[in-house]
């Protein structure tokens, strides 16, 4: 191999390096796909209660059940599988979480940034609940979905809806009794930026406005639920 072979071959890989660092950057800084609730045809809610922001904690969750989706089709009835969950099964005004973030690599718009949540009891109305939708007891998300949870929750920073010193859990950490994110994702997520090792109970809040909906007679069962989250 001559000296110029190996000067173009040196050239290339620091082109590949390089390449491969500016995708990352521009990837992490890019607001992910957000999918509306009108795009996957969500129920209203039943009622709404409104959350001041910014929020000083992000709660990490897993669906559990529904499974994995990989698929735009698949989420959206991953989407309306908890909805019904939440809503019929549990009498709960709306879907839990403020956002799933599904396999495909999308972020699916729960109950959004501003309204109070039911996904992890004292945090509901200080903290964004992510559900990343899948089963992480053994096995960790494709890196797409991961991506797309970072990104979800940089927007969310940058639009002054999550505190700049957010502290970033899982489930388990503020919930007795639940395995929720899953072994496998809890162990990823604590080497994530913000995460908080032991959260002290959060101090009491001034009530959130209240704003009750008329309650949507049309809420009918869409299929027969059965599950945990
Ligand atoms: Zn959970």
């Amino acid at each position: 191999m001559t000296f110029r072979q190996t000067f173009d071959i040196l050239i290339c890989c620091v082109m590949c390096v390089v390449l491969n660092i500016v995708v990352l950057v521009v990837s992490s800084s890019m607001d992910p796909v957000i999918v509306s609730r009108s795009d996957w045809h969500a129920k209203p809610p039943k009622s709404i209660e409104v959350m001041m922001n910014p929020v000083p904690y992000v709660v990490i969750h897993h669906s559990y059940l529904p499974p994995a989706c990989f698929t735009t089709e698949e989420c959206i009835k991953a989407m309306q599988w908890m909805q019904d969950l939440h809503q019929i099964n549990n009498s709960w005004a709306d879907i839990g979480y403020h956002f799933a973030v599904g396999g495909d690599g999308k972020a699916y718009e729960g109950r959004g940034w501003s309204r109070v949540g039911a996904h992890a009891p004292n945090y509901n109305s200080i903290s964004i609940g992510i559900c990343i939708i899948g089963d992480w007891r053994e096995r960790l998300p494709p890196e797409s979905q991961l991506t797309a949870v970072h990104q979800l929750i940089e927007m969310g920073v940058r639009e002054g809806k999550i505190a700049e010193d957010y502290k970033l859990v899982g489930h388990k950490q503020v919930r007795d009794g639940t395995a929720c994110p899953g072994e496998k994702l809890y162990s990823s997520i604590q080497s994530w930026p913000h995460f908080y090792k032991v959260p002290n109970p959060p101090l009491p809040r001034a009530q959130p406005a209240v704003i009750t909906l008329k309650e949507d007679n049309r809420l009918k069962k869409r299929t027969a639920l059965t599950g945990i989250i």
